[in-house]
């Protein structure tokens, strides 16, 4: 079945592209894309892709949007670097734009999605030295994906991320995630200083709480005197419906993480707290030579001009119930399809078992996707500038390669 799949969609062999000097980080697919725009890539032999994965969760607004592109080539004629020993109006701009969106007060920008939660929690350990806690502790959840960092993959859930990399900070306990008693039965841990938690599990395959998971979760870090951390690194800028998943429920994080979407693939991370967490950092405390420079500050304040101009978070959720609704009717009462689930355009569809080489049978297929969740669920992160007939294409192409397997 599978070979005939291949054979089915494949037009000729996909090259292979050696790289002797690249550290082997990686299990690449033999495909390399050589040109963008909007939701279409190219291949360096001229084939043609939808593109539902988006540089994982990064090219919001597609490639090469043209308001980005001519803010890129404006600013590159400008200045694309001083130092943060200098004042610099692209940051403080950003910042302003940041803070109103997400609801926070101050924000320091990093770059990259590690190194926001990097801030996160030198910030949790920083207000742990002035509470007198001397073993800090936070709680965050199995199956969280964090980051590659030291601390970050110590906060993540996942022992493949964290095999050989022993010894692990100590200061992260882990969790079930959607499991509200789970986090409460630590509340007489006096070393606890944070909850770390995604609105959406992104890596650990597009698992979307019950709808109040983090409502309550404030409500406990309330109690207990705990900073509530949310990493939005994947789900936030408008992906989800709303600038930021945590807002779905009307609540507000201490402290929030941004990345991946934040710069359409200019890198840039952001960390962004309120009330006493925002006042934590200090001269000498934490630093940058790149992070918030000209370039990448300005681009990421068109970015966010852009998607409040379109109305962009109505579309994203309008695709995503699109696609949703679509894939449902072609594959509901599909055995192989266990579920269909996610918020906005931050989709997960789970088969009822591993599938061997699904990424690739995909891009075959002329779809790019990823596969996640031990292999079983396929993960849709595509841009906002989708057309709705290429939101249907991406449904009937996912029709047809699972009613395939
Ligand atoms: C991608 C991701 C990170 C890490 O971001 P990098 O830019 O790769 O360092 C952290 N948290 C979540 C939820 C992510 O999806």
């Amino acid at each position: 079945m599978l070979q005939n799949l291949l054979k089915k969609f494949r037009k000729k062999p996909h090259a292979s592209y050696p790289e002797p000097a690249i550290m082997n980080a990686y299990a690449r697919l033999p495909v390399s894309f050589v040109r963008g725009e909007g939701a279409k890539l190219w291949d360096a032999d001229g084939r043609e892709y939808l593109d539902a994965l988006g540089g994982i969760a990064v090219t919001f607004l597609g490639h090469c949007h043209p308001k980005i592109s001519e803010t890129i080539s404006l600013q590159a004629n400008k200045i694309l670097h001083t130092s943060n020993l200098f004042h610099i109006q692209e940051q403080a701009d950003l910042g302003e734009a940041f803070c109103r969106i997400s609801e926070m007060e101050k924000v320091f920008f990093g770059n990259s999605g590690a190194e926001a939660n990097e801030a996160a929690i030198k910030i949790a350990r920083l207000q742990a030295n002035a509470k007198g806690i001397k073993a800090p502790t936070i709680i965050t959840a199995q199956h969280s994906f964090h980051g590659r960092t030291m601390a970050t993959l110590s906060a993540t859930g996942n022992a493949a991320i964290q095999n050989g990399f022993a010894p692990l900070l100590s200061d992260f306990v882990h969790v079930a995630y959607n499991d509200i008693d789970a986090i409460k039965q630590h509340s007489e841990n006096t070393n606890v200083v944070a909850v770390m938690i995604e609105p959406i599990q992104g890596e650990g395959g597009v698992i979307v709480p019950s709808q109040g998971y983090l409502e309550a979760v404030r409500a406990l870090c309330d109690e207990n005197g705990w900073l509530m951390i949310v990493d939005e690194i994947q789900a936030g800028m408008g992906r989800t419906g709303k600038w930021f998943a945590y807002q779905h429920e009307g609540i507000l994080p201490d402290i929030m993480t941004s990345a991946k979407a934040l710069g359409n693939g200019i890198p840039i991370g952001a960390c962004a707290a309120r009330g006493v967490a925002a006042e934590l950092i200090s001269p000498g405390t934490h630093g940058t030579t790149f992070g918030g420079n000209p370039f990448a500050s300005k681009i990421a304040s068109t970015i966010i001009e852009i998607i409040e101009q379109d109305k962009l978070l109505e579309r994203a959720e309008q695709l995503g119930s699109m696609i949703k609704k679509q894939v449902r009717q072609h594959l509901g009462s599909s055995r192989k399809v266990v579920d269909i689930r996610g918020k906005g355009l931050m989709i997960g569809i789970e088969l009822d078992q591993a599938y061997p080489d699904l990424a690739m049978i995909f891009l075959n297929a002329g779809l790019v996707v990823n596969v996640t969740g031990g292999g079983k669920v396929i993960r849709l992160l595509p841009s906002v500038v989708l057309s709705d007939t290429q939101a249907k294409t991406i449904a009937s192409i996912i029709h047809d390669v699972v009613s395939e397997l």
